[in-house]
């Protein structure tokens, strides 16, 4: 890299907060694609940053795209690295901007409840300060302890409220951000308006190709004061997804309604409670500031499953669930190398789901040589009155050792998986987002769509300096 460039960004964020080339790729060699993780291992990693930068404001950050875009350099944020489909890797080169500096709360409005805060605070760290004043964001990723809210919006993330309090889109209100040619902008500061369109959801999921968000105005809500919690168990998965179709079609709102299937069930959920499973079951958490409101709506929920021939468990295996709601993601639960991993996470309306369950895991299967044990474990949660998403998550305890055959058997079973759930009427991802993984599939998505969405990226960054190729753009 230009050794010129590297001193224009120093006098911009200073020495202490550049971090030069050998280091920059060791930091950032990598996001939580198993292929990013894996390719890094073998020392290929498919991250090269040249350089990396951690700015300390906005207006170094707008200084610094401002930089790139004038030297056709390309920069890729980074948030926590904590993605799953390859967006943050700086798989071109250039600049890594590590946005973690940013973390101011900057106002707390107690009227509306509503709150300023900077990109690059970490969501755990966010709803620690909340909660400790009687508050909280209600975004609740399983990688709450590294996601930063600026990669939760730019990955248009989700957590396990969402099914009461939405995902990360309805949870901003407005954006500041700095624009691909290094301006640095304010959307309006309420998103139900009527004044032109929605410039603040254009730069949501978008991964950082149309700008750096530095900060969000986002919705805050009073911490519940009670919590009930619901288990049923389902002869046929169908049944359980019928249930939850009512609950939702009849205005009821779980903030979490986890419907795991027979597999998801047996082995993942049996384990974290701890009480063997053999059915698809169905994990609710109702909440609310009035506890006789929650109660009541608990027992409408619980009754709706029963009319779906759902049989009640003990309400304490849900608190466990809400208790170990992270450990699924950590070891001994995660899986590391040497397996190959990863979620085909879709979404669907009620129309389409059945079908979309069936044929995803059907194709899945398919095409992995039985000599592969695959695991496949699928659960249903991020409810919508319209849908749902279906989470199939399948591991293979350990893929060939070569990375490039790897790869294939990786690239295969997505391949499988994402073109069923297509085929069936869904759509390519519910909350992960597109990176590197997805973006092969963005055509097919969009259709002559795809037009429109490259002319957006050309217009607003006529030089392809942010996150090139990424969401195949
Ligand atoms: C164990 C585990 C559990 C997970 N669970 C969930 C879950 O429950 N829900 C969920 O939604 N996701 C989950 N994920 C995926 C991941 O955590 C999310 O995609 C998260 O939103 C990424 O946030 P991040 O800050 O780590 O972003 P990164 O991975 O650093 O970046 C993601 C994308 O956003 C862009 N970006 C980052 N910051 C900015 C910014 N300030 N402005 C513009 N673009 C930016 C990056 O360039 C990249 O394209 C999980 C991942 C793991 C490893």
């Amino acid at each position: 890299m230009d050794s010129g460039l590297s001193a224009q960004l120093s006098r911009i964020v200073g020495a202490e907060n550049l971090i030069e080339q050998a280091d920059a790729r060791t930091r950032y060699g990598g996001d939580q694609w198993w292929y990013a993780i894996a390719a890094q291992a073998a020392g290929q990693a498919i991250s090269r940053p040249d350089i990396a930068v951690t700015p300390t404001t906005p207006e170094q950050v707008a200084a610094i795209v401002k930089l790139a875009n004038e030297q056709r350099v390309p920069i890729t944020p980074w948030g926590g690295g904590s993605g799953v489909q390859g967006a943050a890797n700086a798989d071109r080169g250039g600049i890594v901007m590590d946005l973690r500096k940013l973390n101011k709360v900057r106002h707390i409005d107690h009227q509306s409840l509503t709150c300023v805060v900077e990109a690059g605070k970490i969501c755990k760290e966010f709803e620690a300060e909340l909660n400790a004043i009687g508050l909280s964001f209600t975004h609740y990723p399983a990688s709450t302890e590294w996601a930063t809210i600026g990669g939760s919006i730019g990955a248009r993330g989700s957590g396990v409220l969402s099914t009461k309090y939405g995902k990360i889109e309805d949870h901003v209100l407005s954006l500041e951000f700095v624009t691909p040619t290094g301006e640095l902008i304010t959307t309006p500061s309420v998103p139900r308006h009527a004044a032109g369109p929605e410039l603040t959801q254009l730069q949501i999921g978008a991964e950082g190709t149309l700008g750096v968000i530095t900060a969000a105005v986002v919705k805050l809500r009073r911490l519940p004061r009670k919590r009930v919690f619901g288990v049923m168990s389902f002869a046929r998965l169908s049944d359980g997804i019928e249930a939850g179709r009512r609950i939702m079609v009849t205005g009821l709102r779980p903030p979490v309604m986890r419907l795991y299937d027979v597999e998801a069930a047996s082995h993942s959920l049996a384990r974290a409670v701890e009480t063997p499973l053999d059915k698809p079951t169905l994990v609710m958490m109702f909440d609310g500031e009035y506890p006789d409101l929650v109660d009541m709506e608990a027992h409408y929920g619980l009754n709706i499953c029963r009319e779906c021939n759902g049989e009640l468990l003990p309400a304490r295996l849900g608190e466990i669930w809400w208790e170990k709601r992270y450990v699924f993601y950590y070891p001994p639960y995660a899986p590391e190398l040497p397996s190959i991993w990863g979620t085909v996470d879709v979404v669907a309306d009620f129309e389409h789901i059945e079908a979309v369950y069936n044929e995803t895991t059907r194709a899945i299967r398919s095409v992995v040589p039985d000599s592969f044990n695959l695991s496949l474990t699928t659960h249903l949660s991020h409810w919508y009155e319209w849908g749902s998403m279906i989470y199939a998550r399948m591991k293979i305890p350990k893929g060939p050792d070569d990375l490039t055959e790897a790869k294939e058997l990786h690239d295969m079973i997505f391949r499988a998986g994402v073109e069923a759930a297509m085929k069936a009427g869904a759509v390519l991802n519910d909350h992960h987002g597109v990176g590197m993984r997805l973006a092969p599939y963005m055509p097919a998505q969009y259709g002559q769509g795809m037009d429109t969405l490259r002319r957006i990226k050309q217009a607003l960054d006529p030089n392809n300096i942010l996150c090139p190729g990424k969401l195949g753009l």
